[in-house]
């Protein structure tokens, strides 16, 4: 009998001017990311409250498509919690009756156990004549009175079934359950960012902490064919697509470094290979983001974890550039990344073993303190080497 979802959200609340643009943005959001399961529901935004309405002619979510939206919901960030609900009037009798017929649904998934219960009423409604604690009292009697006194408990701290009652001045709610979002920013409410996406753990991670906090992301990936398969670009495809489902699609760049790998192989000191690798990524993926305007580049890098993220490589490799890179996994263990990896979606596909870009022709024995003067030196021996990035460039493959 749900005729709304109920929407919630905390941060965006507190922006002050932005406040518009936020909502916005996340109304939008909600509207796409339910456009192929539901698209007759309709998205409102009404005085500090997001909700949704079934747009069919009975005005009631069906349940499996309630199913199919909480699935969606959950990935959209900004959205605090939502609660399927049934709005009505203003009107005390309206409220206790709707209660009334909910209540015994929400009982029988008990049966034979005696439920603990409790009912949050709040009130905005200042013309109301109840206060929160009368429209409490006033609803346990009536279930009390419906179901018999003995067939729960009241609890107010740890319920099994809490009935929340909303009264604002233009309309009221009730509503059984509060499910738990992902929190966050709604995505586009940040500027556009590229996420250097290897067929990693972290990477996936990176790019979704980053989406979480309001930016779209593009991504870049980096391979080396013919020394690695077609599999090391498809397994990226694969972790892409998933990470698209938390935003509108972000675009896939599909990159060739095989060329410059050789001149590295052929010119320069074995020990630097991996940094002048690292470098030349951060060069390449610098200018696409330039040029597809996108103000950040995001790695999955934390400190310490392979020879290439020492303070000092992180450095030498960051200098190859002129923009902002954004690190969240920084101080990340690697059981921390896994465990998001894990709730995300992305685990499974970055578990597939594929040979990696930076493996080939890597030395057994990485630098794992190269300064820069010692990179620029390196890279100086090769020729042409600006051509070669200009050329890999050029060569670009795009999955739009
Ligand atoms: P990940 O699990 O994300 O691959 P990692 O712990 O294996 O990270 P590295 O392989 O050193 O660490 O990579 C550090 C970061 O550099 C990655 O998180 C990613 O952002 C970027 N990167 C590495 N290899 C590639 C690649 N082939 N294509 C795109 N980005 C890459
Ligand atoms: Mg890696």
């Amino acid at each position: 009998m749900y005729n709304c979802i109920i929407c919630r959200y905390h941060e965006i609340a507190t922006k002050g001017n932005n406040r518009n643009m936020f909502e916005k943005c996340l109304v939008e959001n909600i509207r796409h990311a339910l456009r192929e399961i539901a698209p007759e529901c309709r998205v409102k935004r009404i005085r500090g409250r997001v909700w949704i309405e079934p747009g069919n002619a009975e005005n009631v979510f069906a349940a499996e498509i309630l199913d199919a939206i909480n699935v969606r919901l959950a990935d959209v960030f900004g959205l605090e919690s939502y609660s399927p609900a049934v709005l009505l009037p203003v009107d005390m009798d309206v409220i206790r009756e709707t209660a009334l017929k909910l209540i015994p649904q929400a009982f029988e998934k008990f049966a034979g156990k005696i439920p603990k219960f409790r009912i949050r009423a709040r009130r905005s409604n200042k013309r109301f004549p109840m206060t929160s604690r009368e429209i409490e009292i006033d609803l346990v009697s009536a279930v009390a009175g419906k179901m018999g006194s003995g067939s729960f408990k009241i609890d107010l701290d740890e319920a099994d079934i809490t009935l929340g009652c909303e009264v604002r001045d233009e309309f009221s709610a009730l509503y059984l359950d509060i499910f738990r979002a992902s929190g966050g920013l709604p995505v586009g409410s940040n500027p556009r960012v590229l996420t250097l996406l290897s067929g990693g753990i972290d990477s996936p991670v990176a790019a979704w902490q980053i989406m979480k906090r309001g930016s779209p992301t593009d991504f870049i990936t980096f391979h080396s064919a013919p020394y690695t398969p077609p599999e090391t670009v498809d397994k990226v495809r694969g972790i892409a697509a998933r990470l698209n489902r938390f935003q509108r699609k972000g675009r896939l760049f599909i990159v060739n470094l095989a060329e410059f790998q050789k001149a590295v192989r052929d010119n320069c000191a074995e020990r630097l290979r991996t940094v002048l690798y690292r470098r030349a990524m951060f060069r390449i993926a610098e200018a696409v983001a330039r040029r597809e305007d996108c103000k950040a580049l995001v790695t999955g890098e934390a400190l310490g974890q392979v020879a290439s993220q020492t303070v000092a490589n992180m450095d030498t490799i960051n200098r190859a550039i002129d923009m902002l890179v954004l690190r969240p996994l920084v101080g990340a263990d690697k059981l921390e990344a896994i465990a998001i990896a894990e709730k995300i979606g992305t685990m499974k596909q970055s578990s597939v073993q594929v040979p990696d870009s930076c493996t080939v022709f890597a030395p057994s024995n990485p630098a794992t303190s190269a300064p820069v003067d010692l990179a620029l030196k390196e890279e100086a021996k090769i020729p042409g080497y600006a051509a070669i990035l200009e050329k890999i460039i050029d060569d670009i493959e795009i999955d739009a």
